[in-house]
């Protein structure tokens, strides 16, 4: 039998992406590929890029830069630029770096086993088509091989909502979500080989309103059906809109033991006037209405967030609402970024804010959200919380995993087993996690 070849893919961005490069090793394994740890011993390299960050194209092109060593002394290595770089700059990336042998869009990944092919014949393959197959469906079923207690499962992709700094409705294209019975399959599977945790993956999960067998179902629906199945213990989901927060799915929050108390629900800004300029289409105040209904039905979840500072015409004012809004969210944990300028979409045109002024905002609005995040995760000590058990922790004999509320926990000599749900009394709280005892 001839060796196996060896795949390396190096994975940027969202959780949407870390799905998506499972599911290509998955698809390559039909081509005789096993992944590797090293992009020194690959005979494939695949960069499955994100295109969010500032820059990222550039990123991407010093980052296979670096493979010109490699690719001289293994002429037969191929490389490939897949995610939504790949989306956005095309055949621009081949004329750029000719060492590029393959690029594919986040859509087209079901194609990826004959644009392999069609690399070891010497020649290039290029698609960033939007076609109308489901690349999940097309895709290699998962094989059986056991895995984790977690997964992620990608149940919806792209966006319609257009918000003006954004990126994704260029690259991920249209809203379209997966029929209901696909994603069934595919958790069940999951499930029979040692997943006891879901979370379901979404540019806007919640706007998810897949085939059911009687019409379209809603992500509320979708996780009733998930619930029926036995040995999946958790279900999760993100990234959720605000405007897509509908009432069967804040009901769910009150009574589905399996659905998590943890919400990420991005706001942006706390200022009216950047977010209409930011075409979001809800006001500051329309968002706390909200969370109050959220934390009505269950009053100890733990809310996440998603900020912007520095987006064009932003004034300090503008700034200190998005100050007062986190204030009175207190968030269990919250992700900050500086605006950055995403060529093609409507915000790039416009008045950008100091950048020394900008840096300094995120500086406070990140020390604001890093005290609230203390400060829920320190009230957790002395209370016993559920922990799904994922790995050994950095101490010999200590164990880790996640909490319902998604905080890190760690367990000193314990007697548990990877995939383990224990109750765990909380004992003490660190800079980023939790430490505990069995109760
Ligand atoms: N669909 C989600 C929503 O509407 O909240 C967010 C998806 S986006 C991939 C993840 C986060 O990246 C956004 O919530 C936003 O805070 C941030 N982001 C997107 N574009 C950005 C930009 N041009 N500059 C800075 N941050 C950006
Ligand atoms: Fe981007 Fe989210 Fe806005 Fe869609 S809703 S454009 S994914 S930030």
């Amino acid at each position: 039998m001839s060796e196996p070849k060896k795949l390396f893919i190096k994975t940027y961005g969202c959780q949407m992406n870390v799905y998506d490069s499972e599911r290509m090793a998955e698809a390559l394994g039909g081509q005789g590929y096993v992944e590797t740890q090293s992009a020194d011993d690959a005979d494939m390299i695949l960069l499955n890029t994100c295109h969010i960050r500032e820059k990222a194209a550039e990123k991407v092109y010093s980052e296979l830069g670096r493979f010109k060593g490699l690719k001289a002394e293994k002429p037969d290595l191929k490389i490939g630029v897949a995610g939504c770089v790949a989306q956005a700059e095309g055949e621009e990336i081949m004329r750029r770096q000719p060492l590029v042998d393959l690029v594919v869009g986040p859509q087209s990944y079901h194609r990826l086993p004959e644009m392999e092919a069609k690399t070891r014949q010497g020649a290039k393959a290029l698609d960033t088509d939007f076609p109308e197959e489901d690349k999940f469906e097309q895709l290699k079923k998962r094989p059986k091989a056991k895995r984790g207690p977690t997964a992620f499962l990608t149940v919806q992709e792209g966006c319609d909502k257009f918000c003006a700094f954004c990126v994704v409705p260029y690259t991920r294209g249209a809203e379209v979500s997966r029929p209901v019975d696909r994603i069934l399959n595919e958790a069940r599977d999951l499930v029979e080989r040692g997943v006891r945790e879901i979370t379901l993956l979404g540019q806007n999960v919640n706007a998810y309103h897949g085939a059911g067998p009687a019409g379209d179902m809603t992500l509320a629906q979708l996780i009733w059906q998930l619930d029926k199945i036995d040995g999946l213990e958790r279900i999760r989901f993100t990234t959720s809109h605000p405007n897509d927060m509908g009432d069967d799915l804040i009901e769910a929050h009150g009574t589905c033991d399996k659905l998590m108390p943890y919400l990420h629900l991005p706001v942006q800004s706390g200022s009216d006037r950047i977010l209409k300029r930011m075409n979001r289409s809800h006001t500051a105040e329309s968002y706390l209405r909200l969370i109050e209904r959220i934390r009505a039905a269950r009053p100890d979840i733990l809310m996440s967030g998603d900020f912007i500072v520095g987006f064009p015409e932003e004034s300090e004012a503008d700034f200190q609402a998005t100050l007062n809004l986190v204030e009175e969210v207190k968030y269990g944990y919250a992700y900050s970024f500086k605006y950055s300028t995403r060529p093609g979409t409507p915000a790039a045109e416009r008045p950008q804010v100091d950048l020394a002024e900008a840096d300094d905002r995120l500086q406070r609005l990140q020390a604001l959200i890093t005290r609230d995040q203390r400060s829920v995760q320190d009230s957790m000590v002395g209370r016993e919380v559920k922990v799904l058990f994922e790995k050994p922790g950095r101490l010999p004999g200590q164990m880790g995993g996640k909490s319902d509320y998604l905080h890190a926990v760690h367990v000193d000599d314990a007697d548990v087993e990877i995939g383990d749900l224990r109750r765990v009394r909380i004992v003490d709280s660190a800079a980023n996690s939790l430490r505990g005892v069995l109760a």
